[in-house]
């Protein structure tokens, strides 16, 4: 129902008796003014009484909906942290793993079906309450499988930060892998009230010390500004009940023992810990040591490694750059075959759209395509006529062109496994 403004002037009445011409103005010239002042019974030019709190009359006008009345608010607080949102029902491996619904329900929508290996083995024991020493390397899930558990684990827990702590830390050795967690966490976790905040160097530490005033479900941190926010006040790690340290063994490379060594000092003894390493030194012993109890082991074999004849590389451009390097690569290489790889088929077919309209002989294959196109292009590409194809993961499954010498990975597959298919073994 929508509810109209009601009208600034009541609507003309034309059966009304004329008003009478008496209680005009030399009305109100009669009325004491010590009276004046207390309005309520001093009758208006109409003769009626005025409205009860003396202002002007109102005509039914309907009292605005106040959307963020919440006595339990805080004022800075989004409304959406007290709304207790219903348990979807659904049924997937991962809920039938223990993870809770709120979040499972986000991961199809992220491309992620069915649990990678490290996820398979580790979710289960770490939703018993485990800790995990998890010999993984990046490409391998090992986000999902620390941070869909964290996130279950807090929502169930339901309580709100102190303020300057924070309920789960995670630790990375880096600020892109800092960032990169961070954007998981986030994904996973939309749509529910847990929210993280990342720490790292290179940003302005005040702006840091004041969010964590209010405290963060999820702090993720880099070591060494983790350290000086403590020595600020800003954060204690007294009610930290969920740890991960991710690329543990890159932490130590770095030269951040001593502050891992320190951190451990400060956090409660009653805590899950879950760390991460692609390697296991000597020194990872021992701080797995001093940081894990009767940890649950669990190795995932690395992505499959590509043949050793293929030179490979990587260029980190800004997304709006992309298009451009790509073209530069191509022009370099106008008589040989190249496969561009891209993510989605909008993507791939904007993508080949592009370098259509900058000169270059392009083909496209993906689900968007009909089967007669797919075999067309295909024949076109290995008979050299187009010399660039255009291929989503799903469409190019399979795909043996022995004549091709270079392949872009324009977009990263979802899957690390797909990296090697896309480049060659
Ligand atoms: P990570 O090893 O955590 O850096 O993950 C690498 C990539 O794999 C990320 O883009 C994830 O979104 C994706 N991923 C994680 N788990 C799965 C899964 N079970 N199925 C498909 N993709 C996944």
């Amino acid at each position: 129902m929508r509810i109209l403004p009601a009208p600034r002037n009541p609507p003309h009445d034309r059966n009304a008796r004329p008003r009478p011409l008496a209680m005009s103005a030399d009305t109100r010239a009669a009325w004491p003014k010590d009276v004046m002042t207390t309005e309520h019974s001093r009758p208006n030019r109409s003769g009626k009484p005025r409205h009860q709190d003396g202002g002007k009359p109102r005509f039914n006008r309907a009292p605005k909906p106040n959307h963020n009345h919440n006595p339990r608010r805080h004022r800075d607080e989004p409304e959406e942290k007290f709304i207790r949102r219903a348990l979807p029902d659904i049924d997937t491996p991962f809920t039938q793993m223990g993870i809770d619904a709120r979040v499972a329900i986000n991961l199809p929508g992220l491309g992620i079906e069915t649990p990678s290996p490290i996820q398979e083995k580790s979710i289960p024991g770490i939703v018993a309450g485990r800790d995990l020493l998890g010999l993984a390397q990046t490409g391998t899930g090992k986000t999902a499988a620390f941070g869909l558990p964290m996130l279950t684990r807090l929502l169930n827990i339901g309580r709100k930060p102190e303020p300057r702590t924070c309920r789960a830390l995670i630790l990375a050795p880096t600020r892109e892998l800092a960032t990169q967690i961070a954007e998981n966490i986030d994904n996973y976790a939309a749509g529910t009230p847990i929210r993280q905040f990342r720490v790292v160097g290179g940003a302005s530490i005040n702006v840091q010390v004041q969010r964590l005033e209010r405290g963060v479900d999820v702090l993720i941190a880099t070591p060494g500004r983790l350290i000086d926010l403590i020595e600020r006040g800003a954060i204690d790690l007294s009610q930290t009940g969920y740890l991960v340290l991710d690329e543990a063994d890159q932490m130590l490379d770095i030269g951040f023992i001593h502050a891992l060594r320190r951190i451990a000092r400060m956090l409660p003894k009653e805590r899950q810990t879950l760390l991460f390493s692609a390697t296991m030194p000597k020194l990872m012993a021992e701080l797995a040591d001093s940081y894990l109890t009767d940890p649950l082991k669990v190795a995932v074999n690395p992505p499959g490694q590509a043949a050793e004849k293929i030179e490979q590389g990587v260029h980190f451009v800004n997304q709006g750059d992309k298009a451009t390097l790509l073209a530069e690569y191509l022009s370099k290489h106008t008589d040989e075959l190249a496969i561009v790889f891209g993510r989605t088929k909008h993507g791939s077919e904007k993508l080949s759209k592009l370098l259509e309209k900058w000169g270059y002989k392009v083909a496209a294959i993906h689900g968007n395509k009909s089967q007669g196109q797919r075999e067309r292009a295909l024949a076109s590409f290995r008979a050299g006529d187009t010399k660039v194809l255009v291929a989503t993961d799903v469409a190019a499954r399979g795909l043996d062109i022995p004549q091709v010498a270079h392949v872009y990975n324009y977009d990263l597959p979802n899957v690390p496994e797909n990296y090697v298919h896309r480049i060659g073994r």
